[in-house]
């Protein structure tokens, strides 16, 4: 299908961004920023969405870059999964980060899709929503009443929906620097490498440890049974057991919710015990 027509604006400031966004708004035409287009092209495409106006976010400045900022690290919310999985500081301070970037995809999508946009889109399967919601991250929005900040783990509200106005851009993802004693685990099970994940798990284990769960759910979900077991020294089989209590998993057309629900388990015994959390 060819895409619905639509006006087309690209500035090169943030405030003009979210100017633009509350103004197409207010005139009733929908707008939508734009990162790297890989989840909103093929929905405009399939006319799944159709906004009146696109506001292209490529070229804001501000909006790239990955600094140490008070014991911080802060990505800009246009990096690009690809430099998720190269960046040194990245690599030092967030490693789960980009291990996991890794998985999305395939390298040509990874070149184009942004951290900002995966955060922003909210896909369920989608890997970096669960990674900084078990990094304890913290998201910085633009919109037209100013700045705000909100933790990841209460950004997410279920399958595509954010705590996120539509006029808000995502500005920033501030994360808490790793140390070198920090311990971190990741797995996912999907059909081909690049394909979304039919269950995946990442697991933040220092200090009071963070199990979150995608592709399970209807979106990134902390697995409270499971991380008092991981806490209590339990085996990787009992915190495999135990995990998922309470928790919804879904059911689709490749996967019923009790077939998702054991690879959900193989996929977290699995991390744990690779990374050396649990015997
Ligand atoms: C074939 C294919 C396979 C894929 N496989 C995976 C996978 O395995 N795992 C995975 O996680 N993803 C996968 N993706 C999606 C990919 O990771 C995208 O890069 C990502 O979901 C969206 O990032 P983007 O920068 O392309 O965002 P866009 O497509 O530009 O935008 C996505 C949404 O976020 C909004 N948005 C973007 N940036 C901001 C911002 N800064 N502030 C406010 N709103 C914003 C847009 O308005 C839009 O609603 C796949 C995509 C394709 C085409």
């Amino acid at each position: 299908m060819k895409f619905a027509p639509f006006s087309y604006a690209c500035p090169t400031e943030a405030a003009e961004a979210v100017r633009l966004c509350a103004e197409a708004a207010g005139a009733g035409l929908g707008a939508r920023f734009i990162a790297g287009g890989q989840s909103l092209l093929p929905a405009l495409a399939f006319r799944l969405d159709q906004p009146g106006t696109l506001i292209d976010i490529g070229r804001i400045g501000a909006l790239r870059g990955v600094t140490l900022h008070e014991g911080r690290l802060v990505i800009g919310a246009l990096t690009t999964h690809a430099t998720l999985e190269r960046d040194p500081l990245i690599a030092r301070h967030a490693p789960m980060l980009a291990h996991a970037a890794g998985f999305i995809a395939h390298a040509a999508i990874r070149n184009r899709g942004t951290i900002g946009g995966s955060i922003c889109n909210a896909d369920p399967a989608a890997e970096l929503p669960a990674v900084v919601v078990a990094l304890g991250a913290r998201l910085h929005l633009l919109g037209p009443a100013g700045a705000r900040a909100i933790e990841a783990r209460r950004f997410f509200r279920g399958y595509y929906e954010t705590a996120k106005a539509a006029e808000e851009l995502l500005t920033s993802i501030e994360i808490p620097i790793a140390a070198a004693a920090d311990r971190w685990a990741f797995g996912e099970l999907a059909r081909r490498r690049g394909d979304y994940a039919l269950a995946g798990v990442a697991v933040a284990a220092t200090g009071a440890p963070r199990i979150v769960w995608f592709g399970v759910g209807d979106g990134p979900r902390r697995d409270g049974a499971a991380e008092a077991a991981l806490a209590a020294g339990a085996p990787a089989a009992e915190i495999a057991q135990a995990a998922l209590a309470g928790i919804e998993v879904a059911s689709d057309h490749t996967t019923d919710a009790e077939t998702r629900a054991r690879i959900a388990r193989v996929v977290l015994r699995r991390a744990l015990t690779g990374a050396g959390l649990a015997a």
